[in-house]
């Protein structure tokens, strides 16, 4: 550190810092809080679990997904869940087999690549 330049003590710094987080911070937005900020919160303060919380497979990559769909600032309305559980709980799973059910493959060209295709 170059002399001459002030700086508080380590511990200070740490009190500060602590005395700011959360609600006590200035930018504190409270439920007004934006989807994404919602999730950064959530991913901070919930515990992450090695595994998927509903149907307990160990994957790399677990989803933060939102029980009620309200999208509450609370830790018990979100839940970890691998992508496999997150689509069939919030419908997109269903959502996404009946659109492709739909997909009629009209053309495919030589090689067996699909050229053309339509919605039902
Ligand atoms: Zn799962």
């Amino acid at each position: 550190m170059p002399q001459g330049v002030f700086r508080f003590p380590e511990l200070h710094r740490l009190n500060v810092a602590l005395s700011k987080m959360g609600d006590k911070n200035p930018r504190w937005k409270g439920d007004d809080v934006s989807y994404i900020g919602l999730h950064v919160w959530v991913r901070r303060n919930l515990l992450k679990p090695d595994s998927c919380e509903m149907c307990k497979n160990k994957v790399d990559d677990l989803d933060l997904a939102n029980i009620s769909g309200k999208y509450l600032r609370k830790l018990d309305d979100w839940e970890w869940l691998c992508r496999k559980c997150h689509m069939k709980s919030d419908g997109r799973l269903k959502r996404l087999i009946i659109r492709n059910k739909k997909t009629i493959i009209t053309e495919r060209d030589k090689s067996g690549r699909i050229t053309k295709c339509c919605q039902a």
